[in-house]
């Protein structure tokens, strides 16, 4: 059967290359033994952070709260269930949690042997990922991710979030790509999946949770390994 092959790569940095569910887990666990604080089950304070987190930016997605209150009440919130009622303490919790989150390194399975190889087969590769330019620069830096890529774009430096085609277009002129040799490989399916049908390329959607998809990505895997069977790697 043919198997198409792609040139240049388009890749999402958080949950797709750098694991963003790990880091914040150690990041909290280091915040506690810092602070000293007497957790027995430091999991369970995790997913307890998780779940109030997960419902605090739902309410921020809709407008309800701000960005600085979400901040600290994440953490007010959890260490409260705890019987710590410190609002001073949960501020500096919250604040020493985002500025400790770009040096952690923990990065998502098989992501450099995936990278390397990619590299090697002579794939041009961007990254593209919505966030703050400081914090995602600063990630890719410390955890060795920045060598593999020949342009990095931030939404925030470039004012333009996925899933606007803008952002897909500028990524792949900064590599010299064209449409049709040129995937875009992330892990939400809004933003990175359907950002890319819109502009229209090719899609890896890596779905490490086998979540159900009805929209058709043009591949659907929960292992960056698969990657590798679609570069054009030298003959
Ligand atoms: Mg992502």
């Amino acid at each position: 059967m043919y198997k198409k092959h792609y040139n240049y790569f388009l890749f999402d940095l958080d949950r797709t290359l750098w694991d963003f569910d790990t880091n914040a887990k150690n990041n909290i666990k280091g915040l506690l033994d810092i602070y000293k604080l007497p957790l027995e089950d430091k999991d369970q304070f995790f997913k307890d952070y998780e779940s109030i987190n997960r419902k605090l930016w739902a309410s921020y997605e809709k407008g309800l709260l701000q960005k600085d209150f979400l901040k600290t009440e994440r953490f007010y919130r959890t260490l409260l269930k705890y019987g710590i009622d410190d609002l001073e303490l949960a501020g500096k919790f919250g604040r020493e949690y985002l500025e400790r989150m770009p040096f952690q390194k923990v990065l998502m399975p098989h992501v450099t042997e995936v990278l390397v190889s990619l590299k090697k087969s002579g794939a041009k590769m961007a990254l593209i990922s919505n966030g703050f330019k400081e914090v995602q620069y600063q990630k890719l830096t410390n955890s060795g991710l920045s060598n593999f890529f020949d342009a990095v774009l931030i939404s925030e430096e470039q004012g333009v979030n996925k899933p606007s085609p803008i952002i897909f277009k500028r990524a792949l002129n900064a590599i010299n790509g064209v449409k049709q040799e040129a995937i875009m490989v992330g892990d939400d399916f809004m933003n990175d999946i359907e950002g890319a049908m819109i502009f229209g390329i090719d899609q890896f959607f890596y779905n490490p949770d086998e979540l159900p998809c009805d929209g058709g990505p043009t591949y659907n895997s929960s292992d960056l390994r698969d990657l590798l069977s679609l570069c054009a790697l030298p003959q």
